[in-house]
């Protein structure tokens, strides 16, 4: 990995800054307690060097979708035995009696979760924590208000008192935090405070309510309650143009990408350049191979408009993203083969950005740095 660290392409992780963007989010939310969101293998930045350097900074809990995810998090992290993990996507058949043992905080939206995470406990002999998700108007997963929530609430304390799970957690998720304004939000919240309020009258004593993804963390105090739980800024990316730019909330990125030109040849005007010449050049000029392409997660859909640094210079994709590969036009300048591409980053040595790839390719910056491929090594600075 290390020579081909050199030789082609390298996603440099710089470690201090998710440290110290933990710690900036920790000061937007003083009173609650921080989740760093790992899941996907940390936004693609590595899950484990991001979960122990989240820790590090502060994190109480990490977060993850899957319980596969979480579970590796626990047997190779190395992490604290306090530190709690929590996962979210439940599916059936799933591996949760490990869950159970290996003391995760598992997400039930719904009786038929409740029942398999319930039987996975008497098996593995230990109470399960359990955290009662609710859809307070995502629309995605989570219990339903209403008759749904009541009798989930109930069988969770039913199951408590057997001695076979805790309700540790009340929780839900945002559909539009990152619209500021928007009237979802204070809907979604005074669903979640009477969800929560129903339970608790019920008899549940949560560990945690939470609801604040990075947006919320970032604008909304009045959604942190006891724990926050963001993803996105923790990497120094803006979850969205509308919230503001990652220097606006003292965050940095932290994921820089690029390359090593693999070839740097001259050619006459009118050279159609890539599959489907999409881009013929306007005249002689100089073109610079990338060696990286849509298997390493760059968006194919950037072709022809995204941008990259070379030679202190913005150049644009020149036709064609291919698999492995895609080609800039030069103009006049001819930098070595070797010199280095490069596609994102800070921002601050005149790079791009991971919000201008997503521009670019019509789509969020999140998809942008977590499908950059396992081809890439990372390169922890
Ligand atoms: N919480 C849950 C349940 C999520 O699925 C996610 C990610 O989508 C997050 C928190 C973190 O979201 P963001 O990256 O916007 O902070």
């Amino acid at each position: 990995a290390r020579r081909d660290a050199v030789l082609r392409a390298r996603a440099e992780i710089d470690l201090a800054a998710l440290r110290a963007n933990v710690r900036a989010l920790r000061e937007r939310a003083p009173g609650a307690a921080l989740m760093a969101v790992v899941k996907a293998d940390g936004y693609g930045h590595g899950a484990i060097p991001c979960a122990r350097a989240a820790v590090e900074a502060g994190a109480a809990w990490l977060g993850t979708a899957t319980p596969q995810e979480a579970l590796a998090l626990r047997a190779e992290a190395g992490l604290p035995d306090d530190v709690r993990i929590m996962c979210w996507l439940w599916t059936p058949g799933g591996p949760w009696r490990e869950a159970v043992e290996a003391r995760l905080d598992v997400s039930v939206s719904g009786m038929w979760a409740l029942e398999e995470v319930a039987r996975a406990a008497r098996a593995a002999g230990t109470a399960a924590r359990v955290q009662l998700k609710a859809d307070t108007g995502l629309g995605r997963g989570g219990c339903q208000p209403g008759e749904d929530w009541t009798e989930l609430v109930r069988a969770a304390l039913r199951a408590q008192d057997e001695g076979l799970l805790r309700v540790t957690g009340l929780w839900s998720h945002f559909a539009r935090a990152d619209e500021p304004g928007d009237p979802s939000i204070a809907a979604q919240l005074t669903r979640f405070r009477e969800m929560t309020a129903y339970a608790e009258e019920q008899g549940v004593r949560p560990d945690v309510r939470h609801i604040a993804n990075s947006p919320a963390t970032l604008t909304l105090p009045e959604t942190h309650f006891d724990l926050v739980r963001p993803g996105i800024a923790m990497y120094g990316v803006s979850p969205s143009p509308e919230i503001g730019t990652p220097a606006d909330f003292g965050l940095r990125p932290v994921m820089t990408l690029s390359a090593s030109l693999a070839l740097v040849k001259q050619v006459p005007g009118g050279h159609g350049v890539s599959y489907g010449h999409h881009y013929v050049t306007p005249g002689e000029t100089t073109l610079g191979l990338v060696p990286l392409g849509y298997a390493d997660g760059v968006p194919r859909h950037a072709s022809s408009t995204g941008p990259v640094l070379v030679d202190g210079k913005w150049r644009t994709v020149a036709g064609r993203i291919a698999m492995d590969q895609f080609v800039v036009d030069l103009g006049g300048d001819r930098p070595e083969p070797g010199a280095e591409a490069v596609l994102f980053g800070p921002g601050d040595r005149g790079e791009p950005t991971a919000e201008d790839w997503a521009q670019a390719a019509g789509t969020i910056a999140y998809e942008i740095v977590t499908r950059i491929g396992t081809r890439v090594p990372r390169v922890y600075v």
